[in-house]
């Protein structure tokens, strides 16, 4: 799966794009995870101060800014970004607001409420010990948030149902084990490796006591990873997890798109290949994130390439199973399966294997 779009869902960035992420060593050895993001078009519109819409100034410094975000498994966590400028009324050119962060902060709002709350709580010394930064660092952010400490303690506490996934970066050469929380869809876990030892290393972060508690653990096909949960979380009910199908259903038809491509250019039909190439977005964005153009396009497909179309419907429908859960989602899947059948895509012939 792609690493950027689990990350932004992981990491509980809200109004944000993920665009990449990698680990880069440390000064002292350890691994950093750096998360590169931007915001969302209508929040990078905003001044930092007031949140007004204000015309845009410039694209920023051509300096990337980082905040340190909180620690995730054994992973310091930065989120870097590009911060346009503004010119607001009120305040002039000032930066751009940002969703993850207080304006001139360095630290995201979940890593300064965390630290707040530890603070209210421990010695400052011992806050700055365990999240890793300085007690002065720990007095300064204090003073900004004290008027809002939130309470976020244990990343793993109160775990009920998570997902466990294997990201890759940099061209599939490295990998991390993710765990995300599906009930707040937060990122809780994370450390370098795909291995049955990386996977245990979670579990004996959440202990045993924690690890009964859980009821459901969704993971893709990896044995690696099935092995150890069967094990470590006894009361919990194995799943496929429906993003990671619905993800193949997605693949799928980009791979139906890419063959229709190349047959199209094969009988020197040019022109319907490129209308094609063009049509990536529509046939992967669902229906209701469709501009008017894509609907067109989309339109266009229907009429012309019945293949093509045919994947587009059973992505869509693959979809709608894990929208209706339940009986009727087992009988939309008992469906899907026929259909894919009948229709003889090999893309999705491969899907309905793996399922
Ligand atoms: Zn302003």
């Amino acid at each position: 799966m792609r690493g950027t779009t689990l990350c932004g869902r992981l990491l509980g960035l809200k109004r944000t794009v993920v665009e990449g992420f990698e680990l880069v060593e440390a000064a002292d050895g350890s691994d950093d995870l750096v998360v590169r993001v931007r915001p969302y078009a209508a929040e990078a519109a905003k001044c930092s101060r007031c949140r007004r819409v204000c015309p845009g100034y410039d694209g920023g410094s051509g300096r990337p800014r980082r905040w340190r975000g909180l620690d995730v498994g054994e992973l310091r966590t930065f989120i870097e970004a590009d911060v346009a400028r503004v010119n607001c009324p009120d305040h002039k050119v000032v930066a751009a607001h940002v969703p993850w962060a207080c304006p001139g902060s360095r630290f995201t709002s979940a890593f300064e409420d965390t630290v707040a709350w530890l603070a209210a709580n421990t010695p400052a010394s011992a806050v700055a010990e365990l999240q890793r930064t300085t007690w002065r660092t720990v007095s300064a952010i204090v003073t900004r948030v004290v008027a809002r400490a939130a309470g976020r303690v244990d990343l793993l506490d109160g775990l009920v149902r998570i997902g466990i996934d294997e990201v890759s970066y940099r061209k599939g050469q490295n990998y991390l084990v993710c765990v995300v929380n599906h009930d707040t869809g937060a990122l809780v876990w994370a450390a370098k490796g795909r291995d049955k030892a990386t996977v245990e290393k979670f579990f004996s972060a959440l202990g045993e006591e924690r690890a009964a508690k859980l009821e459901v653990v969704s993971a893709d096909a990896a044995t690696w990873i099935s092995e150890v949960v069967k094990v470590q979380a006894k009361n919990a009910v194995m799943t496929m997890d429906p993003f990671h199908v619905v993800q193949w259903g997605t693949d799928a038809v980009d791979q139906v798109r890419r063959r229709t491509v190349a047959v199209l250019k094969g009988q020197k039909l040019d022109e319907e290949a490129s209308a094609l190439k063009g049509s990536r977005w529509a046939l992967l964005k669902n229906p209701e994130n469709l501009t008017s153009d894509q609907k067109v396009t989309l339109e266009g497909i229907k009429s012309t390439n019945d293949d093509l179309f045919t994947a587009y419907l059973l992505k869509e429908q693959l979809r709608d199973v894990f929208a209706q859960r339940g009986d009727k989602g087992k009988k939309l899947l008992a469906g899907w399966f026929s259909w894919v059948a009948e229709a003889g895509l090999a893309a999705f012939e491969k899907v309905a294997a793996s399922i």
